[in-house]
């Protein structure tokens, strides 16, 4: 089947072009500045292929349009008819406590991702623009969604459930959901195949590095906790977050700086995380080009990020009663060996033992542990788009 997978932001629209079979990626791009004018980059990865074009996108609409006719065109398509395209995957945010799996989009789902609107106040209903869009551009053509929180449900309630009255739970959906779940599902499942076990067999920690992090505890396939909670400021310091911390630091600050709540939450979303400790960078290729020149908070920053990684992994081992694979994924799990080093050393006493050569990799599956590691430890790429593209064409075949 071919599948088009969509990732909607506001003003930008990710797509691929997979084919289910093969997993090939036909065409991807990604579509810009949505409501100001409009840019399109289109790839055909088989024949190394990248053009660029401005094309008017006042709506998520014509957005659409311009990648349908940049899949059929002449010169740079790669299908004939917009009718070879078998089903629409779309990322969708937050799914609350409605979806615990990925499903096909039908009025009630539609209402349903609505009600999670307040959740997921700035990404839900641009995912719910990009849906509407191609349910206009394609009509008839089934369509699936597949949330970020859906592999987080199986959290049980001791590891979901905020220690506030519980009327704020019951009443008004405050608990843990935990993000990147397509991801944690997808790298997990790799984790168990590179193995060579059963998924219900082992106890993985999976560690979604990013510009956003996740850590995420996976017992025999399900996810039983993980990092992020109500939203995705909690649990690590990432690049401009500041994850977990005492909510008291809140009230001080905001009195002593006369902040509203809108301003605090700037700044503990934009301005905190690596960035905010190193006041060099959130990208962690500039962390360390600046802790080689020995810049103090440039090496607190890293230090804190890889110490606090290290403590969800033995926390999310004690919480499994053990762990047999620890992967690393996304933009620093996946490029960065020093990052990689700095957590799992130190971990000796629980079975870990890297090999210091094999980990001296980067974007590729591969174990970097050593042979004789009680605990294993691999690099996965995540590819969120397959898992959906793969659901999707699971669902719809159906
Ligand atoms: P997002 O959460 O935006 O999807 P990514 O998973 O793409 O983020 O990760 C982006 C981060 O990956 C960058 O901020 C950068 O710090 C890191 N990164 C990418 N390439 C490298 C590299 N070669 N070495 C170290 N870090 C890298």
């Amino acid at each position: 089947m071919k599948i088009l997978v969509i990732n909607a932001g506001s003003s930008s629209l990710k797509y691929q072009l997979m084919d289910s079979v093969s997993h090939d990626v036909l065409a991807k791009g990604l579509c810009e500045r949505i409501g100001i004018d409009g840019r399109l980059t289109h790839k055909v990865p088989a024949k190394d292929l990248k053009k660029e074009f401005e094309i008017p996108m006042p709506t998520h609409s014509e957005a659409i349009q311009s990648v349908l006719d940049a899949l059929v065109s002449s010169e740079h398509g790669v299908i004939a008819d917009v009718k070879e395209i078998d089903a629409v995957g779309h990322r969708v945010v937050h799914g609350g406590e409605s979806f615990a799996q990925s499903v096909l989009i039908t009025e009630d789902v539609m209402k349903a991702i609505e009600d999670c609107i307040p959740l997921a106040p700035l990404h839900n209903p641009a995912n719910i623009t990009g849906i509407k869009a191609c349910q206009s551009v394609m009509p008839g053509v089934p369509m699936v969604a597949v949330f970020d929180t859906a592999f987080h449900q199986t959290m049980p309630e001791k590891a979901y459930i905020y220690a506030l009255p519980y009327e704020y739970y019951e009443k008004d959906k405050v608990r843990r959901y935990g993000f990147h779940g397509t991801s944690h599902r997808y790298v997990s499942a790799r984790a168990a195949a590179m193995l060579g076990k059963s998924i219900d067999q082992v106890k993985i920690i999976t560690c979604h590095l990013g510009n956003g992090s996740s850590v995420a505890a996976v017992d025999c396939g399900k996810s039983v906790d993980t990092s992020m909670g109500f939203t995705p400021l909690a649990g690590l310091p990432m690049g401009t977050r500041s994850g977990d911390l005492d909510a008291g630091i809140l009230q001080y600050l905001m009195n002593k700086y006369g902040w509203n709540i809108d301003e605090a939450l700037n700044v503990l979303n934009k301005k905190s995380g690596v960035l905010g400790i190193s006041g060099v960078s959130s990208d962690f290729r500039d962390l360390e080009a600046a802790a080689e020149k020995k810049e103090h908070r440039a090496i607190l920053a890293l230090d804190t990020f890889n110490y606090n990684v290290k403590k969800l992994i033995g926390a999310y081992a004690a919480a499994m009663g053990g762990v047999d694979a620890i992967v690393f994924t996304a933009g620093v799990g996946e490029n960065g060996p020093e990052t990689r080093m700095a957590i799992a050393s130190g971990l000796e006493f629980m079975g870990v033992k890297m090999d210091e050569a094999a980990n001296k990799v980067r974007g590729k599956e591969t174990v970097i542990s050593a042979a004789d590691s009680k605990v294993k430890v691999l690099l996965i790429p995540t590819d969120e788009e397959l898992m959906i593209a793969m659901d999707t064409a699971e669902i719809v075949g159906k």
